[in-house]
């Protein structure tokens, strides 16, 4: 290379190293001309084809298909020798994909919305994720029907053995090498999906279809593709990275597929990561420049719509076959990040895709706008912090019972079922309008969010009765230590996220504010000789050390968000892929009405007068105070919030 390396921008002069990596022993001077061969991916659109939240009834620029179909114009305008791929969860994951679910399996000759838009954008290939399992076989074959491309899938068999779905499909497509001829290229195309579909949609699937492992099937199919003539052999694999050592049936397969399975370009998702990215610095053999990993490119293209993965192979003509001697992987964002998490549009939406899905945009805005239900009293966080509070409890409610739901009739059936959450709008550094405020009265889809703010995923851990105690522990540091003997104001609440202060619904405990907190605002213990809970116990006995709890929460904290004490992933019995704001639609609409209380499971031991404990809340609590005997309102605060007292004598 040397002069030229001068005149190479980074890109390019990673790409070449990647070259020389990858090939060591092709010698690039026998053939001179090169094929360029791009394939670009799509995964876990979940239903975004507008770049709009529905959730919040707002517009959205990290998410849209709208965007991507900008970048896939440009893509290929760059590299003409391009094919696009969806790698699944495509169905399922807005009130758009709801809405058309409700409607049942699409009637002879209708077309899904999301297919109608990818028939549009030319896609090529595409697998199913697990998700487009949620709404059963008979609703993914009408969903498939409409597909003016190929869907393959290797790992899900029908009862008598055959494949559900064709295995692999190879495309034949005249592409044009460097010195403008054109050639018959063969690209294999398999399907892969996580195996963890037969527990996600046990009953859609159990006694209709079984899944097979992943690089099992990797590894019968790729030669098979081979031998029929495949020039490439791609994988859309719906499925993650995982660097511990294979066990089998592994729900994230994508990283051993990189392995020699005779796989050479690996189309990733469901973790809903990007790859590559700065993020995988650390993971093995991982080059996150080159998007190579093992020296096979590798792309993980976000979710929503939030990328597109841009897989670009360079292959030379050696006898009758085509040689890769190098590749390069990269995600293009449809936005940009800058200076306090501002999103800046990376692309416009495109015009005639945009117009493609409009009617089915708006009319899923009139779905998310009609009530799905009523609450009786208002719900809000104003005092969530301070005290046992309706909206934290309605969390509660709902991932008990849809717990207790996934897990009656297994082997934890039997196990007390606890619930943690926290109050997500809260106040604090985002200011005195971020709390949740819902009036009494109907109850939309849009609503939602504003109970739950994050897209998390329901998850149920096992964990002893001293956990429990420790998790509650890491969730008091929120509130400072309270002096007793000082009479001068005192502040309660400190200036950690109030998403860590989990309360546990299910066990009864009271809260010493008067010791210092046994963990600091990262979950590290700092004062191990303290505990600030007092008087834990369930079904009014004291809780043994020993006893064996389930625990409702999040994947967010099951699997270490926060870094509380003993959960790190390790006593996951449940693992939901439902998103918790789909989770509660679906309990509001079953319930129909709901009258929210908060649960008085909680409270501080008193601490006598004088001392004078103060915090801040929104304005707007003012009007609330009758639901809280031992707050009171004191008067203007700072940064817009009112400042109130908690009368700590009688708690
Ligand atoms: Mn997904
Ligand atoms: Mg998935």
């Amino acid at each position: 290379m040397g002069e030229n390396t001068l005149v190479l921008t980074r890109r390019e002069a990673v790409f070449f190293v990647a070259v020389a990596v990858a090939a060591p022993g092709i010698a690039l001077a026998d053939s001179d001309t090169h094929l360029k061969v791009r394939l670009l991916a799509t995964s876990d659109l979940h239903c975004y084809l507008e770049a709009y939240d529905y959730y919040h009834d707002a517009p959205e620029d990290t998410v849209g298909l709208v965007r991507i179909a900008t970048l896939v114009k440009a893509a290929k305008a760059e590299s003409p020798n391009a094919l696009l791929f969806d790698n699944g969860d495509l169905l399922q994951g807005n009130p758009l994909g709801d809405l058309i679910a409700i409607g049942g399996p699409p009637a002879k000759g209708a077309v899904h919305p999301v297919i109608k838009a990818m028939n549009a954008m030319g896609y090529d290939a595409a697998t199913p994720g697990n998700h487009d399992f949620n709404y059963g076989l008979e609703f993914l074959d009408g969903a498939i029907k409409g597909a003016r491309f190929p869907y393959v899938l290797a790992n899900v068999d029908r009862k008598n053995g055959t494949s559900l779905l064709p295995p692999y499909h190879i495309i034949e497509r005249r592409f044009t090498d460097s010195a403008g001829k054109s050639h018959l290229v063969k690209i294999g195309v398999l399907g892969l999906v996580t195996p963890q579909i037969m527990m996600w949609d046990k009953a859609h699937l159990e006694g209709r279809v079984t899944a097979a492992d992943i690089i099992e099937r990797a590894r019968r199919y790729a030669p098979e593709m081979r031998a029929k003539g495949a020039d490439l052999v791609v994988a859309l694999c719906h499925s993650g990275f995982n660097t511990r050592p294979a066990e089998g049936m592994d729900e994230n397969a994508a990283y051993y597929l990189t392995e020699e399975t005779g796989v050479d370009a690996i189309i990733t998702g469901h973790q809903h990561r990007i790859f590559p990215d700065p993020s995988y610095a650390n993971m093995a053999d991982a080059d996150v420049n080159s998007g190579n990993i093992h020296q096979h490119p590798t792309v993980m293209p976000g979710f929503y719509g939030s990328h597109l993965g841009v897989v670009d192979i360079d292959l030379v003509q050696a006898g009758k076959d085509w040689r890769i001697v190098g590749a390069k992987a990269e995600a293009r964002p449809i936005y940009h990040r800058g200076d306090h998490g501002k999103i800046t549009p990376a692309v416009a939406s495109d015009a005639e895709l945009a117009a493609i899905v409009a009617a089915d945009h708006q009319r899923t805005l009139a779905y998310i706008r009609q009530p799905i239900g009523r609450t009786t009293r208002p719900i809000n966080t104003f005092f969530a912090t301070v005290g046992p509070d309706a909206g934290v409890a309605i969390v509660n409610t709902v991932q008990r019972w849809a717990v207790a739901k996934a897990l009656k009739g297994g082997e934890y059936a039997n196990l007390p079922i606890l619930s943690a959450a926290a109050p997500f709008r809260a106040g604090g550094s985002p200011g005195p309008d971020y709390y949740t405020d819902i009036p009494a009265g109907e109850i939309a889809i849009k609503n939602v969010a504003d109970l739950y703010l994050y897209p998390n995923t329901l998850q149920a851990v096992r964990v002893r009765g001293a956990q429990v105690r420790e998790w509650l522990e890491a969730s008091v540091g929120l509130f400072r230590q309270i002096d007793p003997a000082n009479p001068a104001p005192q502040m309660l609440v400190g200036n950690g996220p109030s998403f860590n202060c989990d309360t546990i619904s299910g066990v009864t405990y009271k809260i010493d504010l008067t010791k210092p907190a046994r963990y600091d605002r990262n979950s590290h213990v700092t004062a191990p000789d303290n505990r600030r809970i007092a008087d834990l116990a369930f079904d009014g006995k004291p809780v043994e050390d020993d006893a064996l709890f389930i625990v409702a929460t999040n994947n967010y904290r099951a699997n270490g968000g926060g870094s509380f004490p003993g959960l790190d992933g390790s006593n996951v019995v449940l693992a939901s892929p439902d998103i918790m704001q789909n989770v509660i639609a679906d309990y509001i609409r079953e319930t129909k009405e709901i009258t929210p209380a908060a649960e008085p499971n909680w409270g501080f031991v008193p601490i006598a007068d004088p001392v004078e404990v103060r915090f801040q809340s929104s304005p707007k609590a003012k009007a609330y105070l009758d639901q809280h005997k031992s707050v009171r309102w004191i008067g203007p605060g700072e940064n817009g919030f009112d400042l109130y007292r908690l009368d700590l004598s009688a708690a």
